[in-house]
């Protein structure tokens, strides 16, 4: 992925990433320091600064697809566990209310990896270890 953003940045674009944010840790140092050489250009740095890569934080909010049988989900990498059907809810806000309150609520307190145990990123509530579908089981248990 490293190797594939230089591709791109030599380039002159800088990917933003909408969804499913690599967790920071998951890059190296050198990873990280390698970007480095292209921020004598003004316009790549703002860029960069901009663009989701560059930050630590992996968060992530209900992105709701309606489908042709009026059912909803809370995103397509959760398709096959958050089917909703949009009749028993008042509006979207009532739908991204329960998504909230039956997935999202659990993003921290769950983990599928045991180095996301003792990480602060994760009890600061900066990281919630990236894509939930990779602990969606756990998530809903609770
Ligand atoms: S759970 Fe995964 S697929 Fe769904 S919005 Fe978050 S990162 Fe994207
Ligand atoms: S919470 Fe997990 S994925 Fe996120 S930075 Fe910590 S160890 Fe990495």
């Amino acid at each position: 992925m490293s190797e594939f953003f230089h591709v791109l940045f030599r380039l002159n674009v800088v990917p933003v990433i909408d969804c499913n944010k690599m967790p920071s840790c998951l890059m190296t140092e050198n990873d990280h320091s390698s970007f480095r050489q292209y921020m004598d250009d003004p316009e790549f740095k703002e860029k960069f600064q901009d663009s989701y890569i560059s930050s630590a934080m992996v968060k992530c909010y209900p992105v709701i697809d309606i489908r042709q049988d009026l059912t909803a989900v809370r995103c397509f990498g959760l398709s096959g566990s958050t089917k909703q059907d949009i009749r028993n809810f008042k509006g979207i806000k009532d739908l991204n209310d329960h998504y909230l309150r039956t997935v999202d609520a659990h993003a921290y307190d769950t983990f599928y990896s045991g180095k996301c145990a003792d990480c602060r990123k994760r009890k600061a509530r900066q990281c919630s270890g990236g894509c939930y579908a990779f602990k969606i089981n756990e998530m809903l248990k609770m």
